[in-house]
């Protein structure tokens, strides 16, 4: 969370940081600022709000200035505001900061007993005064080493300095920091697609390590000091062209990627002359693994828990699912034939990060299931499964949770031929069926008209239940997320059979309810459920698969079928209608769809 950016150069900057901080704003959206230097002295301007106000502001100071900071906010101390905006200065240096610092309050006292001055409520404001301490007794490169050691937490850090204008330091540890090069110019940036409008040429800086840039030059560091080389990647031109196209909201082009997305990952992945998986780079045996532990957060918790239900059907694992926050601070029997799979969008989230970490550390097989192949879960873990899916955009994720569960059922196929717990016959059948998906998906994205009346009424109900059993179950808690996340309406994902334990007493006349019910072994169980909720005033929603026997209870509100795929894959296509539900519920209450409130993406703090 957060996003940083830094340009050093020899032209005027500060309007090439408004644009890319409107890219970064994804990341945190609550405040902005920037800070450049001009005659040697640093010049700040900070906002509540969005890049927009910042540009406006920055317009009446015209801010000039060919070196440069500057910051998008999602707050974690102090309250959004001009004042806890970001960058925060001395009269030496202006910081720049992703992450927390957990020793804040007992480094502010220290500080603060030697004279200095704090004005904001933020834990990053001690780094400013940090570096402004230490840069009286040593030099710019020593004061760095020396302030990073005393922080504890997390950062991705930008720093510039008074009368310095050919000098900028970047420094990361938890939080990702990408640095580029350009043409007598050099940039750091939160991720590429902040810098990709100056240069398709990234490095990307691990864990304790800093940069010094000048305009034609960067030094990379470790912990200590030492000179390190760094590898230079060229992004690929799917990761510089990213824009809305003719789309008014990323979140809405994302959704109708999907069939898309769908076909480019099983291009990835299945060889279709064969008509096997295509996953050789596999690093183990399979009878070496003989238990899995999938782990995530939000969304990738979702995909994670349908995988469990997938291959706990079609392998003879031992399945296991935890979320990340909850896993890094269990005391965890670590087994050596487990594979531990990590499963993120942005690669970077900060506990997933630290489950992975803590599972390295114990020498376990590890497998990170991420979009960001340059991610720091990408990097550390010992096989990587791209999803393929390309930039994500909309905070609440769609595309990417379609390619975490398309992976993950790949996975789950290759596994099962692998272990023989599913005949040949059913590999390829469901194989050939899998080729039918992006097809599906398609016709499925066909459902606006509809959904359109249905998002009435969700958007104005008080409360909201989406239910579903088996395969359904993680699809109704994604369901209700979406719902949360975006229109901001109580929503509860529940196992249909659970109800009657409790969560039917919320139910009241007209609460509207979606009920998941494909034509599988819980299809008649499911249904009776759903009758149950009729009974006591729901209006409901029921999503199933096309079938000859048509359902006929006269007490259903709405109905939405979507093509009769194998059981397995019927999850991926109800997961749309329920993305377009949440979508055209925040529609209709006028809500920033791509930015909801509260949130951000690639949660990069724990
Ligand atoms: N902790 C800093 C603040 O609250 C940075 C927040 C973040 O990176 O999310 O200003």
């Amino acid at each position: 969370m957060c996003g940083i950016i830094g340009i050093i150069s020899s032209k005027e900057v500060s309007s090439r940081i408004v644009n890319s901080l409107k890219k970064l704003e994804y990341r945190g959206y609550d405040s902005a600022g920037i800070a450049t230097l001009v005659d040697g002295n640093i010049n700040e301007v900070k906002c509540e709000g969005r890049v927009d106000v910042l540009e406006k502001d920055i317009s009446k100071f015209n801010l000039k200035g060919d070196i440069g900071i500057g910051h998008v906010r999602w707050a974690t101390h102090g309250k959004p505001s001009k004042i806890n905006a970001h960058p925060h200065s001395s009269e030496q240096v202006s910081v720049v900061h992703n992450g927390i610092i957990e020793n804040s309050t007992i480094l502010k006292k220290i500080l603060e007993k030697k004279g200095y001055v704090f004005k904001s409520q933020t834990d990053t404001e001690v780094i400013a005064h940090l570096v402004t301490d230490y840069l009286k007794k040593n030099s710019i490169k020593n004061t760095i080493i020396k302030v990073l050691k005393k922080l504890h937490g997390s950062f991705a850090l930008g720093i510039i300095f008074k009368d310095q204008n050919d000098l900028m330091v970047g420094a990361k540890r938890g939080s990702p920091l990408a640095v580029g090069y350009g043409p007598n110019e050099n940039y750091i940036g939160s991720d590429s697609y902040a810098l990709k409008s100056m240069t398709n040429k990234i490095s990307y800086l691990e864990d304790g390590e800093f940069c010094i840039l000048k305009k034609d030059q960067i030094e990379f560091f470790d912990t200590d000091g030492s000179h390190i080389n760094k590898k230079v990647m060229n992004l690929s031109k799917n990761e510089i062209d990213y824009d809305k196209g003719h789309y008014k909201y990323f979140m809405e082009k994302e959704i109708d990627e999907q069939p898309s997305t769908i076909n480019d990952c099983i291009n990835e992945y299945i060889d279709k002359y064969n008509n096997q998986v295509n996953i050789f780079n596999f690093p183990w045996k399979s009878s070496s693994i003989r238990s899995v532990m999938l782990i995530g957060c939000g969304t990738a918790f979702h995909s994670c828990l349908i995988a469990k239900y997938w291959m706990e059907q079609s392998t003879n694992l031992d399945v296991n699912i935890d979320i990340a926050s909850e896993f890094r601070y269990r005391k965890v029997r670590f087994k050596k034939d487990c594979l531990y799979i990590f499963v993120s969008q942005s690669g970077e989230t900060a506990d997933t990060y630290a489950a992975l970490d803590l599972c390295k550390k114990n020498k376990m097989k590890t497998c990170a299931v991420v979009n960001v192949v340059e991610s720091s879960i990408a990097r550390n873990a010992d096989l990587v499964l791209p999803i393929h899916c390309g930039q994500e955009i909309g905070v609440a994720s769609t595309k990417a949770f379609m390619g975490q569960m398309l992976v993950l059922y790949i996975l789950s196929l290759k596994v099962s031929f692998d272990q023989k717990s599913i005949t040949k016959k059913e590999y390829k059948y469901k194989l050939k069926n899998l080729l039918k998906l992006s097809n599906s998906a398609k016709k499925t994205l066909n459902v606006d008209q509809k959904i359109l009346n249905i998002a009435k009424v969700f958007a104005e109900a008080k409360g909201s239940m989406f239910l579903g059993r088996g395969y359904s179950f993680p699809i109704a808690l994604e369901g209700a997320l979406k719902l949360k996340e975006l229109a901001y309406v109580h929503a509860e994902g529940y196992p249909a059979g659970e109800m009657k334990h409790g969560p039917l007493a919320l139910i009241e006349n007209g609460m509207p309810v979606v009920v998941l019910a494909p034509r599988d072994e819980h299809y008649k169980k499911t249904i009776s459920n759903m009758q149950e909720v009729i009974a006591r005033g729901a209006k409901v929603l029921l999503i199933t698969n096309k079938n000859k026997d048509e359902i006929t209870s006269e007490n259903i509100w709405e109905k939405i079928e979507v093509d009769n795929l194998d059981e397995d894959l019927i999850p991926f296509l109800m997961t749309i209608p329920l993305q377009k539900l949440a979508f055209y519920s925040a529609l209709k209450k006028g809500y920033d769809i791509d930015k909801p409130r509260n949130l951000a993406k690639s949660v990069t703090v724990e």
